[in-house]
């Protein structure tokens, strides 16, 4: 089973994506870490990537579509793959499709976690204390939930339509957005 996780920055993606992985036996893709990994890397494609980054803006549909591709080719993580992060756009999403479609793969649910503007910059600025990521300080934090307030929208209209998206409420505790997503995942595999 291949699935989606979508939702703002600070929504718990990552937190949920780990959980989910050890419980259903998935790989996760997140295509944040990817990105990071090319700048703590140094390499080329790394240099070109962390002004946009930290600047809160999206990196180009190419860069991340070729980043993906890497891991949907891969037999061994066929139809086991959890997209954390991506898409972000439309394009993306269509993307996507297109990929897993070439790999004779498909996006089986695709579960967002809602989450208001004033949790996600208390959960951001909590982050920014553990981790360190250059992006996570207020400014680019708001900037971000704009960035991902534009995207968005087509992008759900897109899962509306083809009847895959789930909604969840990503302000209850971690433990019980787990059971709820366990719920949808074992529902859909019968
Ligand atoms: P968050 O969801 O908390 O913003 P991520 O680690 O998912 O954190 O992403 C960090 C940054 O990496 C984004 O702000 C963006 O610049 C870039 N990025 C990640 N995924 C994508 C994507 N699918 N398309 C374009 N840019 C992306």
């Amino acid at each position: 089973m291949n699935i989606v996780i979508f939702g703002p920055p600070g929504a718990g993606k990552g937190t949920q994506s780990k959980f989910i992985v050890k419980k259903f036996n998935l790989y996760q893709l997140s295509t944040g870490d990817l990105l990071r990994n090319e700048i703590k890397n140094k390499t080329k494609l790394g240099s070109k990537i962390s002004s946009i980054i930290n600047s809160g803006e999206l990196v180009s549909d190419e860069i991340v579509g070729n980043l993906i591709e890497k891991f949907v080719s891969n037999d061994s993580y066929k139809n086991q793959i959890i997209f954390d992060g991506y898409p972000r756009t439309i394009i993306q999403a269509k993307n996507l499709d297109n990929l897993l479609n070439k790999y004779k793969q498909k996006i089986d649910i695709v579960i967002k976690l809602s989450v208001s503007l004033e949790t996600i910059k208390k959960r951001i600025s909590e982050r920014q204390v553990q981790e360190k990521r250059t992006d996570d300080n207020d400014e680019i934090a708001i900037k971000r939930f704009k960035t991902y307030e534009k995207s968005s929208k087509p992008v759900m209209d897109y899962y509306i339509q083809s009847n895959l998206l789930k909604v969840i409420n990503g302000e209850a505790e971690i433990s019980e957005i787990n059971s709820e997503i366990s719920g949808l995942i074992d529902a859909i595999k019968g």
